[in-house]
Formats: C-alpha cells, sequence, structure tokens
C-alpha cells in the first residue's frame, strides 16, 4: 500500500507500476487491472494517465453504471433539463453542446459565445454569454442572428429538448416514448452505425456506444412495465439512484491486450495476475451517504420487522451497515489479485502541504490485517506472501508508505536519459559510450529522439541574424523592459504568440482603467459623482467573462473598491492633471555600443508637480503591489521618465519622478509606490543606461532562458528547456 501526495501523482504512479509489472516482469496487460469505487470519480484521469504512459486500457459497458456511460449521459440530461429548464444552468448547457448530440468543439463554443454576445449587444442586451447560451437552448430565435456554423450545435440541442418536451406532453407518453423521439431525431443511431461498420477503436467505442443505448432503452422499457403512469423525472431518479454497472446485451468478447478498468461492483468474480485498487480516500470509499431506492423497499423491510424507522438510533444502525458493505466491497476489489496487489491513495500531509484529502480508514484496516496469499479469497495462484505487494515499508506507525515517483518507463524518458547521460562531461566515460551504444540501438529502431540528428539544441544556428536589422530602431514598450531583463527566451516567445489569452482580471482591470478616463472628464470640468463611477462599473460588469460565476459577487465588489480607492487617492493628490491614457512616442538615438531605441508606450496619468515637472502615474489593478524599496529601481517606471527627459510630451522634458497607484491589493487605501526623479539620482543616466540594455537584448540573435522567481507562473514554460516541463520537438 502506498499513499501519494496528489491525485495526479497517484495516477502516475499506477501507470508506471503497471509499465513495470508489463515490461520487467512479463505479465501481459490483459492479466492487469485497476479497480476503483466509482468509475464516474476516477475514469477521466487514470484513462489520461495510463494513455501518456503507454498502458493500453480499456473499460467495457459492463462494468459501469448505465446511468454514467458515456453515451448514456447527454441524453439524461437533455431529458432532466427538458422537463424542468430550472436545471440547465451554463454548465450543463456547455456539457450537451460538447457531447455527441451537440457535437461542438471549443472553437465552435467560443464562436457561439462570441456570436450571441454580438447580437445581444445589437439588441441593448448587455448579458454574459454564458447566460445567452443558456437561454438560446431553451428559445432558439437568437440563433437565428448568428452564423448558422456556429450555431448549430446549439440548434440541434434546442431542437432535441423541443422533441422531448412536446412528446412528454402527449398523453399517456412514456419514459420510453420520450427517450425514442429524441433519439431518432439526433441521428445518432445511422452515424455510430456506420462508425461500428468502419471498425477500428472508433468502431469499437461506437458498439459500445449502442450497446449501452440499447440496454437504456431496455430499462426504461422494464421500468414502464413495473410502474405504468409513471412520471418520466421518477424514471430518471431511478437510474440516477443505480450505483450497480449495468446488464449489457452485447457478450463483452475478446477486449485484446488492454488493462481493464473497473469498479470493484463490477470485478465481483473476477480475478488477474495485477491489480491496482486506486482512489481509496476517506469519503470516497467507505462511501457513507445514505442512499435509498425508488420504492424504499429498504424500510417496508425495516417496517416489517418491526423496527423503528424514525429513532436517531435507526440512522445510525443504517450508517453501520453501509460501512460493512463498503467494507466487503473493498475486501472484493483487494482479493481479485492472484498474485500481487497494490493499494494506492492521496495524503497530502505526508508532504507537509496540507489538502482535505485523507487515506480510507481501510488502508489502516488492510495494513493491520497483513493480508496474506490465505487471506486472499481466490487467491489460491499465490505461493508466496513476498508475491502479494502488500508492501509495509518505510515503517510508518500505519503501514502504508508514501511513495516517491521514479522516471516513468517509457521510451522518450528512455531516450531523454540516455541524451543526459551521453552529453553530460561529469558521467564516467564508460557509462557514456554504454548510453550512446543503447541510443545507436534505439535509433536505428527509428525511436523518435534517439538520433543526434534529431537534437536540435546541437545544430548550428540556421540564420544568426539579430531580430533588428543593423541600424535599424528597436522597438522598446516601458512594460516589457523588465521581462526582456529577466529572461530573454520568455520575452521572445511571449512577443510572438506565446502569452496567455486576456484573463478575467485583466478584464476588471480594463474595467477600472475606463472608469478612470471619466475622471478625465471632471477635469475638462464635469463633476464627478462617485455613485455614477461606481455604477459605471457595475453595470459593465457582466461583460466580463469569468472563469466561474460564483466569483462574480467578489469581483464585482473588488471592481468597486477599486474605484472608491482611485477616488480617495485622486481627492488627495496634490498634482496637475494633465493626460489619461496618454500615446507617446520617442526616439533614442544609436550610441557606439547600442542602437538606436524607438520608446513608445502609453502613460495611465500624466501630472504637473508644483515644480512645473512630469510626473508619469502608473495605475495597477492586480493583487500585488511593488515593495517601495523595488519601485525606486523600476524597469517600467524607469522608462517612463526615460520618455518625459527625452522629450516624448509636449507638455515639458524634466521628470518630478513616476509613481505606482495600486488600487487591487488588500488594502484600505491605494497603495503608493514612488521612484524619484532621475536627476536626483547619484547616476542619472542609469535609466537610459537600462533602455539601452534591454533594447540590445531584443535586438539579439539568441535568446537565453534565465531562471527566475516567476520561473512557476511562466506562460511559455513548456516550451523552456530549464523548467522540466519543455518537450522534445519531433517535428
Ligand atoms: Fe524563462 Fe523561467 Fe520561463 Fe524558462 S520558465 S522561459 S527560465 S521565465
Amino acid at each position: 500500500m502506498v499513499t501519494l501526495r496528489s491525485v495526479t501523482s497517484e495516477s502516475a504512479y499506477v501507470a508506471q507500476r503497471l509499465r513495470e509489472a508489463h515490461l520487467h516482469h512479463g505479465i501481459a496487460w490483459s492479466r492487469m487491472a485497476v479497480i476503483v469505487r466509482s468509475l464516474q470519480r476516477h475514469q477521466a484521469a487514470l484513462r489520461r494517465a495510463l494513455a501518456q504512459s503507454g498502458v493500453p486500457v480499456t473499460t467495457g459497458a459492463e462494468d459501469t453504471a448505465l446511468a454514467t456511460q458515456p453515451a448514456v449521459v447527454p441524453l439524461l440530461v437533455l431529458l432532466r433539463c427538458a422537463l424542468d429548464e430550472s436545471t440547465l444552468d451554463e454548465e450543463t448547457a456547455v456539457s450537451l453542446l460538447h457531447s455527441a448530440l451537440g457535437g461542438a468543439d471549443p472553437l465552435s463554443e467560443r464562436r457561439l459565445r462570441q456570436g450571441l454576445r454580438e447580437a445581444a449587444a445589437r439588441l441593448g442586451d448587455q448579458r454574459p454569454s454564458g447566460e445567452l447560451m443558456v437561454e438560446a437552448l431553451t428559445e432558439p430565435s437568437m440563433l437565428a442572428l448568428i452564423d448558422p456554423r456556429w450555431a448549430r450545435p446549439a440548434r440541434a440541442i434546442a431542437d432535441l429538448m423541443t422533441v422531448a418536451r412536446q412528446t412528454a406532453l402527449r398523453r399517456g407518453a412514456t419514459a420510453e416514448d420520450v427517450l425514442w423521439a429524441v433519439w431518432r431525431t439526433s441521428g445518432l443511431a445511422d452515424k455510430w452505425a456506420a462508425a461500428s461498420a468502419r471498425g477500428g477503436r472508433r468502431g469499437a467505442t461506437a458498439d459500445r456506444d449502442l450497446d449501452a443505448v440499447l440496454v437504456l432503452f431496455d430499462a426504461a422499457a422494464r421500468f414502464t412495465d413495473r410502474l405504468p403512469g409513471a412520471r418520466i423525472e421518477t424514471f430518471l431518479d431511478h437510474l440516477l439512484d443505480q450505483q450497480l454497472p449495468a446488464d449489457t446485451l452485447a457478450a463483452a468478447g475478446t477486449r485484446g491486450e488492454a488493462v481493464r478498468m473497473l469498479t470493484a461492483h463490477a470485478a465481483k468474480g473476477l480475478e488477474w495476475d495485477f491489480v491496482v485498487v486506486t482512489g481509496v480516500q476517506e469519503g470516497a470509499w467507505p462511501d457513507l451517504r445514505l442512499r435509498g431506492s425508488v420504492l424504499g423497499s429498504e424500510r417496508l423491510v425495516d417496517v416489517a420487522a418491526g423496527r423503528d424507522t424514525t429513532a436517531d438510533g435507526h440512522v445510525t444502525a443504517q450508517v453501520a451497515a453501509l460501512l460493512d458493505e463498503e467494507r466487503r466491497l473493498f475486501y472484493v476489489a483487494a482479493t481479485r489479485a492472484r498474485r500481487r496487489l497494490l493499494v494506492t491513495a492521496v495524503d497530502p500531509s505526508t508532504t507537509g502541504t496540507g489538502g482535505e484529502e485523507q487515506p480510507s480508514r481501510f488502508l489502516g484496516e488492510l495494513a493491520g490485517t497483513r493480508l496474506s496469499p490465505v487471506d486472499l479469497d481466490d487467491a489460491s495462484d499465490a505461493t508466496d506472501e513476498s508475491d502479494v505487494d502488500t508492501e509495509v515499508e518505510g515503517g510508518t506507525e500505519s503501514g502504508v508508505r508514501p511513495a516517491v515517483l521514479g522516471r516513468p518507463l517509457t521510451l522518450p524518458s528512455l531516450v531523454a536519459e540516455l541524451r543526459t547521460a551521453v552529453t553530460d562531461p561529469t558521467t564516467p566515460v564508460s557509462r557514456r559510450e554504454a548510453a550512446a551504444a543503447q541510443l545507436a540501438r534505439l535509433a536505428a529502431a527509428g525511436v523518435a529522439g534517439a538520433d543526434p540528428d534529431e537534437w536540435w539544441g546541437l545544430r548550428e544556428l540556421s540564420d544568426d541574424r539579430g531580430l533588428v536589422e543593423p541600424g535599424q530602431p528597436v522597438r522598446v514598450s516601458p512594460s516589457t523592459v523588465e521581462s526582456a531583463m529577466r529572461c530573454g527566451l520568455r520575452w521572445l516567445l511571449e512577443r510572438h504568440g506565446g502569452s496567455d489569452p486576456p484573463s478575467a482580471k485583466q478584464g476588471i482591470g480594463n474595467l477600472v482603467h475606463a472608469a478612470a478616463m471619466l475622471v478625465d472628464e471632471a477635469a475638462a470640468g464635469h463633476a464627478v459623482d462617485p455613485a455614477a463611477l461606481r455604477a459605471y462599473v457595475t453595470d459593465r460588469f457582466d461583460q466580463i467573462e469569468l472563469p466561474a460565476r460564483w466569483l462574480g459577487g467578489r469581483e464585482r465588489e473588488r471592481a468597486t473598491k477599486m474605484v472608491d480607492k482611485l477616488l480617495s487617492w485622486l481627492g488627495a493628490n496634490p498634482r496637475e492633471q494633465l493626460a489619461i491614457e496618454r500615446d507617446f512616442e520617442t526616439l533614442l538615438p544609436a550610441t557606439a555600443e547600442t542602437p538606436p531605441v524607438r520608446l513608445r508606450g502609453r502613460v495611465d496619468r500624466l501630472e504637473r508637480d508644483q515644480a512645473g515637472r512630469l510626473v508619469v502615474v502608473d495605475l495597477k489593478t492586480g493583487a500585488s503591489a511593488p515593495s517601495a524599496d523595488d519601485a525606486v529601481e523600476l524597469p517600467q517606471l524607469a522608462a517612463y521618465q526615460v520618455a518625459v527627459e527625452a522629450g516624448a510630451f509636449g507638455e515639458g522634458s524634466v521628470s518630478g519622478g513616476a509613481e505606482i497607484v495600486a488600487v487591487g491589493t488588500n488594502h484600505a487605501n491605494a497603495a503608493v509606490r514612488v521612484q524619484p526623479p532621475l536627476r536626483d539620482a547619484e547616476d542619472p543616466g542609469w535609466a537610459e543606461a537600462l533602455v539601452r540594455e534591454a533594447a540590445a537584448a531584443m535586438a539579439a540573435s539568441t535568446f537565453r532562458a534565465v531562471v527566475n522567481e516567476s520561473c512557476p507562473y511562466c506562460t511559455v514554460r513548456r516550451s523552456c528547456p530549464l523548467s522540466g516541463k519543455g518537450r522534445q520537438v519531433t517535428g
């Protein structure tokens, strides 16, 4: 038994142990299984991790509860939303659009959102796209106003919901009738039948999906026979309550060489040489939520037995019975192994990182039992206790050891290790030669990245010219001086499309900046009404796409507070306002060492102090502000001052310093950070030298990756050779 610090580590560890069993111990994939309490909870992450590590995995329709099968979920969700529109929210709408019923992809969803927003804005409707999308599925008239290509998935879902609603309203309509009407209109039967006929992986998936839908119809027919006249909603509740795997109409047949992933319920009566029981967390296994059935037969049994079903003790007894049942289920899972058993859970406390996850009490119980082959029900093939992988190592009290992930047992990681050995001059020669010989073998077998011809980092530069032609001005904006100086590679990649798309936080910042523009009108003689400024922000807030709805209230309040802080800072600011959001551009001529620099950008506020000097103010809406000490040499402020001194603004060319006014922090008032005037510095030319150095770095022909404190948040770290996230480029 092992514990890992996160779900991701757990999945990677399971994949590694399966590969180890296959590669080192020769166990066929089909003689291994991964058992979980709930496929719904674990399937996606585990499948991804196993696929990434090259572990073939299969899940049969008969292993999954009917209501959780991929082909059935969207049908049930659609029926539920059609019959009760209050259950249709943005998340559900997105899941329906991306399902086989809608057929949308991320691009078409984005285009749909944009189209709906534009169409609504033309009608004076400023609601966010999520709300418009939900409305379009129940009232699709708005879809006529957008490009049919992007409206198609939403129209398909809207039509199916209409069909479901109309059929359900017919007198005597049963769950089977409604399902059939939706299924026939969807056209999926022909599509999946054609995919099935073509065979291959897609054909197998289509077979599984068709099988699941047939079982769904069968379940609907049986439900109708049992409860004629029952509401369709009751049928949906009935299916969702089912934890047991569904019946299947088709024989499982041969699954090929793949590790089977299934639930403990589905594993009853089966055996494999190596079994991994994973995701054994408290709260998930045992799952002690009290469950009932449609007909409440369990209560009937209690009443018939003369038990008081209203007493507190009754609930305790129910929980105790559930715990026993869960323990039996865990025992079933743990005893499916003929030779090896591995049990894993997540325990963030082992790394001191905290977190709410806790390993299940069953792990401790299993360690306490010192499970032996004799204990393994039906595990008579095991001949030696050491074969059973209930490792009690590390001397922890519970007998469960924290696991450490080694190198993934995959070809790319082997190639990487061999390449490191070959190219590292500190590696002993004999080891380097052995690594080179292995690489040659792999290269001859066509393994990607093994042939030195594919080691792009060793190649000569194909073009050693700089980014800017000699003598041409280098364009520099104040906001990029710092990033270019900090890490050349990040600056280069972000400059050429590697940066993240604008976030919701930036949207809120832009809104506050726009509100600040209204203050300009006040300076022009109009009175600023603080309430009107706040209303300006709140009225436009809904246009910002937030990652989650629940963030809306908090972020709206934050935006309003920013406006309040801005207003109170303005009230106390003694300087004269000259301009807001002013663009500037100036040329610093070439020197003997540096190229000419075209310095250009935009200042949030340009002000004049009492001595007649110009002061640039930069408004920041982020949650943090630089320290007062850092601000003294902040490159962005320095570049603004250089621009002033170079005559970028007609109002003067003497800098009175620059300031950051941070309104997004947790402080009650705006945090003001000051950079003193350049002329007061010991070396007044330091800022220009910095700008010229940054320009030279931007015009270079090579760009260095330099590790710095912002690496953990770097947007291009996947392309960075130093981050450990970079990947071999094989194309
Ligand atoms: Fe530069 Fe760090 Fe990003 Fe690599 S991860 S590109 S070193 S900032």
